[in-house]
């Protein structure tokens, strides 16, 4: 007999569809499950994952077999930030309906790098960059640029940033790169480590920043902030990633639009206060930035890889971003490669629409509005526990708690951990160990965050238990 040549085994297995098949199953099994069990892998399960460990194959094999050993193994091991109990770092869910778009999505594997390349995601794009401008309140030509997450939104809107003020000076980055280029000044206050990333990347170096005080939640205090200028572009934060606070943007932004500043806001979570009724307090005056990044995959709750760099002054972003060749077919429409670092990345956009179409404005409003609402239960019901204090306001989404001492925080940390009722993770906020709790899944309800808050006191009573050496 004829052995199959492997294009031929591809054709029929695309024809067959019985991989497709298993995997939707094995795909619909895990959601079923993933709200209750365990909210970190077992033991086990992290062992077997020396199943992977194997050599290259030397030969193709089954596709079925393929999915079987990624579903049997993989499965287990994952950490199911999908679920309501996950509150570590700043994680989001998704939505059902953006989970079901992302599959079609895969299907149609679209690159949105151009118009040519992809319609669908091209249109979806330009539909998006209109939508967000409107829900953040923005200046009506702000772009959007559709990247991985906030880290590279950064990236993106500190490269911009750069560009214009060098630009201003005469000098073209692009032509001349930084090495004797004028000097830009770098004013902030608590920085994400992301953002402190970007600037090193972009060769300023740490050593450039100019660091304004902060209060006892981690804001700008704005009489602290140095003389500004034209040169200098001013880094302000929408939800400080311990306390959750806010920068006072529309003092800083004030000021710095006085003095020609560029204000970058590391918007990551709390950008999405700005869209909700009861919260739009604490970004008052965002939208006098110029340039702000913003996570789909936290607050919002689409799959993760979606991140989205906003920017007021199109020219500098796609100038700081640009790419050109000949083979490239630039459209009169919005190709989506000018405004990110890539070229070829896969059609984010396609969760991002499907979740905006979804929510809609109300929907986003009530849903960031019970995470807030999870987050004070979860303050409130901890500080009636003997034994914890929570150590900030809670103004939105984080809670960042500790125990009488250092030591005592991180072993309790540690039981929660092992728990496996919730997974949280620590942090240091003024030089003190805490634990962060973070809610960001559409999912955490009620019930959730009680059953949260009794791992927090059976980890403190297995902390206290004599051991039978005492
Ligand atoms: C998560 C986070 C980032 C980084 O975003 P990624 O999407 O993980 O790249 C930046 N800033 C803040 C405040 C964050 O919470």
């Amino acid at each position: 007999m004829k052995k199959n040549t492997i294009q031929e085994k591809m054709f029929l297995e695309l024809k067959q569809k019985t991989v497709f098949e298993s995997t939707q199953k094995y795909g619909l099994e895990y959601l079923d499950n993933v709200f209750e069990r365990n909210v970190y892998p077992t033991e086990e399960s992290l062992k077997n994952l020396s199943v992977f460990e194997e050599a290259f194959p030397k030969k193709s094999s089954d596709a079925g077999q393929v999915i079987e050993v990624l579903n049997q193994f993989g499965g287990p091991a994952t950490v199911p930030t999908l679920g309501g109990r996950y509150f570590g770092f700043v994680c989001g869910s998704a939505l059902p309906v953006a989970i079901a778009a992302k599959n079609l999505g895969t299907y149609w594997d679209q690159c949105p790098t151009m118009n040519v390349l992809s319609p669908i995601g091209a249109k979806l794009e330009s539909v998006v960059e209109g939508w967000l401008i409107e829900l953040f309140n923005l200046p009506k030509d702000t772009s959007a640029g559709f990247v991985s997450g906030t880290t590279t939104a950064n990236l993106c809107g500190l490269a911009a940033a750069r560009y214009r003020i060098l630009k201003r000076q005469g000098w073209d980055i692009n032509q001349k790169g930084l090495y004797a280029a004028p000097k830009i000044r770098i004013v902030t206050g608590q920085a994400h480590s992301s953002v402190i990333k970007a600037l090193q990347l972009l060769g300023f170096g740490q050593e450039s920043i100019e660091w304004a005080e902060v209060d006892d939640q981690g804001r700008v205090i704005p009489e602290s902030l140095p003389e500004l200028d034209e040169n200098t572009i001013v880094i302000l934060q929408a939800g400080n990633v311990n306390t959750g606070s806010f920068d006072p943007f529309e003092e800083i932004c004030d000021k710095a639009q006085k003095a020609n500043s560029w204000v970058h806001i590391d918007g990551a979570f709390g950008l999405w206060a700005e869209a909700v009724d009861g919260l739009r307090h604490l970004t008052k005056g965002c939208n006098m930035a110029t340039s702000w990044a913003v996570d789909g995959h936290k607050t919002l709750n689409t799959p993760y890889d979606c991140g989205i760099i906003l920017c007021k002054d199109r020219e500098a972003i796609t100038s700081a971003l640009e790419t050109s060749g000949a083979y490239l077919d630039k459209s009169d429409n919005r190709d989506g490669m000018y405004y990110t670092p890539e070229m070829s990345r896969r059609a984010r956009i396609i969760e991002l629409w499907a979740s905006m179409k979804y929510l809609g404005k109300q929907g986003i409003d009530e849903m960031v509005s019970i995470m807030c609402d999870r987050a004070k239960q979860f303050a409130k019901e901890i500080n009636s526990l003997n034994g914890f204090v929570v150590e900030n306001e809670v103004v939105f989404n984080q809670v960042i708690v500790r125990c009488e001492t250092d030591a005592t925080t991180q072993n309790v940390l540690k039981n929660i951990q092992e728990l496996r009722e919730c997974w949280l993770g620590g942090s240091v906020w003024k030089d003190k160990k805490v634990i962060r709790v973070s809610i960001c899944s559409w999912a955490t309800t009620e019930k959730d965050v009680r059953r949260s808050v009794n791992s927090f006191k059976e980890a403190l009573e297995m902390e206290n238990a004599p051991t039978e050496f005492e």
